[in-house]
């Protein structure tokens, strides 16, 4: 299959590769040392447009198809991952919820701010005894006086430091277990929300990960977000689409890391001669460029289902799991391929090590991946 990309597509591709290429790329190191996306960097990004990219118009976003939103994640991946997660949460896991199960007048209170970056948005599902069984969440909510009362601790928050707007899952009816969770929207400045200190990551630092804890924190009645005790659902079929934005993301670094590698092995001489002449390297490169290839289409096949409203729920596991396993493997050759050099701070294929690795872990680990895929194969 060949993917054609509309001249819109193209278009849409070619801004986010200038962007990325010219503005980003020469500061990339220097926000992964800071680990923070500087206010500068937010401003463009917002006067891009890259904060309402699947915002519909009438709300002030571009409301652009999902494949065009994955073109431009693969992008900002392919030179800095922190940013480009930065980017995809407040999208497709803020700004997505709100889409798909907000009421018109949240929509309206919300994405108009959402789509210019004025407000940035996280979403609060992990729990220190709940990951992957996303369903056993402690944080309770309990109906007082037109409004919930939420107690508990959400961790790992992406963009907690930056958000002005969390969605938050919490259990209205513990006795139901996954089938009594609803979904809040919690705005910061709601008395109650306390934001944590900042991780120390291993990899993607720019982004900004931290704690929140809710202590007797009221939330109105209106900003009960989807139909209440269905938040689990909501939760699995957010994540069903975010995490064709992280397959992107691993599709971006490996590409990155491939085209470092193909370059310095061009340029490095060992033996009188460019480590390109070997056998050795050149088969590196083949199985990488190979694997890429495969995962783009996984990627941008997806992206194409989820546009056309079709169940993509298997194809989206699979594009995540191959993906993220291929940005690992790319850069893991990268580092190789720059032998000694590979794993000193001023190549950047060190970053992408660090970077790809996150890839097999959120928005679901490889292995939850593979359930969902088993499920999906054998519904028969
Ligand atoms: C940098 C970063 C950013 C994040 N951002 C967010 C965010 O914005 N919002 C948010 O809500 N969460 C976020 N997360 C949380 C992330 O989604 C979870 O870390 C992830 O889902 C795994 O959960 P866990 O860490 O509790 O691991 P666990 O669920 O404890 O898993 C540990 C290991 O056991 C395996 N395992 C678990 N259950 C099974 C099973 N049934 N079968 C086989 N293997 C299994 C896992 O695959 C993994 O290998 C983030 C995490 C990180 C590190």
């Amino acid at each position: 299959m060949v993917f054609e990309l509309t001249e819109e597509q193209k278009l849409v591709r070619d801004t986010a590769r200038d962007f990325a290429q010219k503005r980003l790329k020469p500061v990339a190191l220097e926000l992964d040392e800071k680990e923070e996306v500087t206010p500068k960097i937010m401003k463009e990004l917002g006067e891009l447009g890259y904060f309402g990219i699947i915002i519909p118009e009438k709300y002030g976003g571009s409301g652009l198809d999902s494949l065009s939103y994955i073109l431009i994640l693969e992008e900002i991946a392919k030179v800095s991952a922190g940013v480009m997660i930065t980017v995809s949460v407040h999208n497709s896991l803020f700004c997505q919820a709100l889409n798909k199960f907000a009421n018109e007048e949240q929509k309206q209170k919300y994405l108009p701010k959402m789509a210019t970056g004025e407000w940035i948005g996280a979403y609060a599902l992990t729990e220190p005894h709940s990951g992957t069984d996303a369903g056993a969440l402690r944080t309770k909510a309990e109906f007082k006086n037109k409004g919930y009362v939420l107690n508990g601790e959400k961790l790992f928050v992406t963009n907690a430091g930056l958000a002005d707007v969390f969605v938050v899952f919490a259990s209205t009816k513990p006795e139901l277990k996954a089938k009594g969770i609803s979904c809040f929207i919690v705005e910061k400045s709601f008395k109650g929300l306390n934001i944590g200190a900042k991780e120390k990551k291993l990899g993607i630092k720019a982004s900004d990960t931290r704690a929140i804890s809710l202590v007797d924190c009221f939330v109105p009645q209106e900003n009960l977000l989807g139909i209440p005790n269905e938040g689990f659902k909501m939760a699995l079929e957010i994540l069903d689409s975010g995490r064709i934005g992280v397959a992107a993301q691993a599709l971006g670094i490996a590409e990155a890391a491939f085209e470092e590698s193909l370059k310095y092995a061009k340029e490095r001489k060992q033996f009188d001669q460019p480590i390109a002449n070997f056998q050795a390297i050149q088969f590196k490169l083949a199985d990488m460029a190979t694997r890429i290839e495969a995962a783009r289409h996984l990627v941008y096949n997806a992206a194409q289902m989820s546009n056309n409203n079709h169940d993509f729920v298997k194809q989206a596991s699979m594009a995540k799991l191959f993906a993220s396993e291929v940005a690992n493997f790319v850069a893991n050759e990268a580092v190789q391929i720059h032998g000694g050099y590979g794993y000193m701070k001023e190549y950047p294929v060190e970053r992408y090590f660090r970077d790809a690795r996150i890839t097999e872990i959120y928005e679901g680990t490889s292995e939850a991946q593979r359930i969902t895929i088993f499920r999906e194969i054998s519904k028969g």
